[in-house]
């Protein structure tokens, strides 16, 4: 376990084909009953030992136990209706079929407490468990009950700060929100997305995390990265908002993408996450492609607040491709403390 420059993952890594359809992003499960609870716990000790293997410092359950990062979630919710499904535009760019918000919210157990105990009994090194943010959640949902986007994105965040406090109880060191929304509706992350994110990560003592990124490499946002021009300067609209936030950590995208790397600058005392994987290219970066990426955003954060890792989750990858891309990740990140130790003649 490396303290200087921990590697990690982003969330997600893919399905064995067993389990669910390979390369294929929110696939159903191909198993069921005590089956499929098996096989998922199966394949959360797989993900387990493949970043072990790859010698990724702080490790994730690779979300081997859910179908979609934020349904999943949802589903475990009272208040939400999953067979009344509306057809709405997902982020401003792609519509989706999602269940329809019918009264008032609430989390009557645990969602994932039993899968982060799993987590915790398979690595003694540092886990990360992530959760989907409020603003993130309630774009993927139809809302019939509070009609106010604020208004349940409120509630989502006490019930978020449950589960978190559940799953700091179980050992987990890192909670991470994924707000992919905070890249798009710029209005509600002045207003109260902030202040929702921090509700959800009040009173814990786990480092807390949030995830912005430009989604998965699948073709809608693909095709929305080719609008944004030459620079992405999405984040210099979150940032100097996270900056001053009570969040401790923000991971961001980074390798092959457009955003102007000095962007960082404006989390300046934070612990940062740099994606310095691709996980839109099935291209296996080489451990010198990702330390000249870490190389570069070192300019602009401090060497013991840096997390390698990669731009989002690998879920819709080949397996092996995910595996390559985690062992490239570990290498370059070597790299890197390699020189940083190089330079200070007292270590
Ligand atoms: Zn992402």
């Amino acid at each position: 376990m490396n303290t200087l420059l921990p590697t990690t993952v982003v969330g997600s890594l893919p399905k064995p084909s067993w389990l669910a359809e390979s390369e294929t992003l929110w696939s159903p499960w191909k198993l069921d009953g005590e089956e499929l609870r098996e096989g998922k716990r199966d394949a959360l000790s797989l993900a387990v030992d493949e970043q072990h293997q790859a010698g990724i410092d702080i490790i994730s359950d690779g979300e081997q136990t859910r179908q979609h990062f934020v349904t999943t979630f949802i589903e475990h919710l009272s208040g939400v209706d999953f067979e009344h499904r509306r057809t709405v535009r997902i982020r401003d760019r792609y519509d989706a079929s999602v269940p329809t918000v019918v009264g008032a919210v609430g989390r009557e157990r645990s969602v994932f407490l039993d899968d982060a105990r799993a987590l915790r009994a398979r690595t003694s090194q540092p886990i990360k468990w992530t959760l989907p943010g409020p603003m993130t959640m309630i774009d993927t949902l139809y809302d019939e009950h509070y009609r106010s986007r604020e208004e349940l994105a409120w509630e989502f965040a006490k019930i978020l700060n449950q589960e978190a406090k559940e799953l700091e109880a179980a050992g987990v060191d890192i909670i991470q929100f994924d707000e992919p929304a905070f890249n798009v509706f710029f209005d509600d992350l002045k207003e109260w997305g902030v202040a929702a994110l921090e509700r959800a990560a009040e009173g814990l003592r786990s480092t807390t995390a949030v995830h912005i990124c430009y989604g998965y490499g699948i073709k809608a946002n693909t095709e929305w990265k080719a609008t944004l021009g030459s620079e992405w300067r999405q984040y210099e609209m979150s940032f100097p908002l996270l900056q001053q936030s009570t969040i401790d950590m923000v991971s961001l995208e980074c390798h092959n993408s457009r955003v102007p790397v000095e962007l960082i600058e404006l989390l300046r005392g934070k612990k940062v996450m740099v994606g310095a994987i691709d996980v839109a290219d099935g291209a296996i970066e080489t451990p010198e492609d990702v330390a000249g990426t870490l190389r570069q955003v070192l300019r602009f954060v401090d060497a013991d607040k840096l997390y390698p890792s990669t731009n989002c989750g690998m879920a819709p990858l080949a397996r092996q491709v995910a595996r390559d891309k985690m062992t490239a990740l570990a290498a370059g990140a070597e790299i890197i403390r390699a020189e940083l130790s190089g330079a200070a003649p007292s270590t």
